[in-house]
């Protein structure tokens, strides 16, 4: 099989998880053709980013203590994992050569006292340069040949949209595609930094936080593998957040469809985009523990087998959300009332996750983070108060809770049996949405009721006896 792994940063941020990561792949490799995408080692790319609002700030020295803070962590990991002197002299002195450019950048950064949007990008990737290059001596170490690669230099191309960049898949297809093909012929495994690619001018863009699990599905669907295995700190996707429901069960199945809902709203946090690339090409993907290689985690197939679709999957929760009544008069029958405030919001980079509005058209509920409302109700105010709107309510601290499940779609019941475990419990549901694709059922509580919300639907659908 062409298999491709990603591993997150919990997974290689000790000596002894990089040397399990290393030992783990050598085995698969007798069997398989394997591409390794490798995060940043935990908390470097925060790092990197506190190194950049430092710079704003104009606290060089700030800058330079993160700086030497990520150098000496990652000598240290490096020292610690290698055996062979001279794989870890050699990884030693590559490693110094990104430190010193990171310093150099640093300065540079500093004298122009901004950080583009491009010089951000090209920063914040250099904790995906670092670790991959540990890892690909950690296989080395053990007599396996492997060489580390930035997404740039395996042929991810990408748009110029920094921080947010999408790949031209046609171009990237064509160069990711003849580059692994050239290294598998050479039983040379490739290990690739996630989360950044190049424009065709060359320069670095990211896809955003979270971005290296797109990269693996992106290089999957280029060089068409059979499975891409996600391997990280959890088990796979689950019934509901363990932390909150004691009795949540893994589940073994799931399509994308559901995947992508989870995704969004679930404990393990996904790159939105990441199935995007899997679902012309069909690609299964499995959502694995690096620690636990006897589990075989979720899979997610565009099919999943007729056991497996039960009406709901699972019932997760987003705390800390603001939701905002706008209230109007001339609202009522008014065309272009929902598109002048989704406009002035887009204006202002809110991200709504949440609309719904009555027929009666006397007003529109929104939910949008906490940390964007002061933001939203000010541009709200400014822009259409005492026009078209007459008054906006605001309530703090809200929860949504969503229901997923494709089985969800034509089963009768499912919504009076929601709201039926949540009146048991006494909860107030200040507004609810369910899209026609019936995929994903969600409604908003107290951020202090969730728990109480989420462990009843959990029991009211049985989903500790699910799979
Ligand atoms: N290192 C990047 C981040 O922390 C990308 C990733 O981990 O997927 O967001
Ligand atoms: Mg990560």
């Amino acid at each position: 099989m062409k298999l491709v792994l990603k591993y997150g940063g919990t997974s290689i941020s000790s000596a002894k998880d990089i040397q399990e990561v290393a030992k783990h792949v050598a085995t698969l490799s007798k069997k398989h053709e394997i591409v390794l995408v490798c995060s940043a080692t935990s908390s470097t790319t925060d790092d990197l980013i506190e190194i950049s609002e430092s710079i704003k700030k104009e606290n060089k020295s700030k800058a330079e203590q993160l700086a030497s803070k990520i150098t000496n962590r990652h000598k240290q990991l490096a020292k610690q994992t290698i055996k062979k002197t001279d794989i870890q002299k050699k990884l030693l002195l590559k490693l110094d050569d990104d430190f010193t450019e990171l310093l150099a950048l640093i300065d540079g950064l500093v004298l122009l006292g901004e950080v583009t949007p491009r010089s951000m990008d090209y920063l914040i990737s250099f904790g995906e340069r670092i670790s991959v290059k540990i890892v690909a001596a950690a296989i080395n170490d053990l007599t396996k040949k492997s060489i580390p690669l930035t997404g740039k230099e395996l042929g991810i191309v990408t748009d110029s949209n920094f921080s947010k960049s999408q790949p031209l898949m046609d171009t990237t297809r064509l160069r990711v595609s003849k580059n692994i093909d050239t290294l598998f012929s050479k039983k040379i495994i490739p290990v690739v930094g996630g989360f950044s690619g190049a424009d065709q001018y060359g320069h670095t863009t990211t896809f955003g936080r979270g971005g290296s699990d797109y990269s693996a599905t992106i290089i999957g669907s280029c060089i068409k593998a059979d499975e891409i295995w996600l391997m990280s700190d959890v088990d796979g996707l689950m019934t509901a957040d363990p932390k909150i429901v004691k009795n949540a069960k893994l589940l073994k199945e799931v399509s994308y469809i559901e995947a992508i809902e989870m995704a969004l709203f679930g404990a393990k946090q996904i790159h939105p985009r990441t199935f995007e690339p899997l679902l012309a090409k069909k690609i299964p993907m499995k959502i694995r523990n690096s620690a636990t290689p006897s589990i075989e985690g979720t899979l997610v197939t565009s099919s999943p087998s007729d056991s497996v679709k039960n009406t709901v999957k699972c019932v997760s929760s987003i705390r800390n959300n603001g939701l905002i009544d706008i209230i109007g008069g001339s609202m009522i029958g008014t065309p272009g009332t929902a598109a002048k405030i989704f406009t002035t919001l887009a204006k202002a980079e809110i991200n709504v996750m949440m609309i719904s509005q009555n027929p009666s058209e006397s007003s529109i509920t929104i939910v949008i983070k906490n940390t964007d409302l002061h933001k939203a109700v000010n541009v709200l105010e400014i822009e259409l108060l005492g026009k078209m709107i007459k008054e906006l309510q605001v309530t703090t601290d809200v929860s949504i809770i969503a229901l997923i499940g494709s089985g969800m779609r034509g089963t009768i019941g499912v919504a009076s049996k929601v709201f039926a475990a949540i009146e048991k419990n006494k909860v107030n549901v200040s507004m609810i949405t369910q899209g026609s694709s019936e995929l994903n059922l969600a409604f908003v509580v107290k951020n202090s009721d969730t728990d109480l919300a989420v462990r009843a639907i959990h029991d009211a659908f049985e989903l500790d006896k699910i799979n």
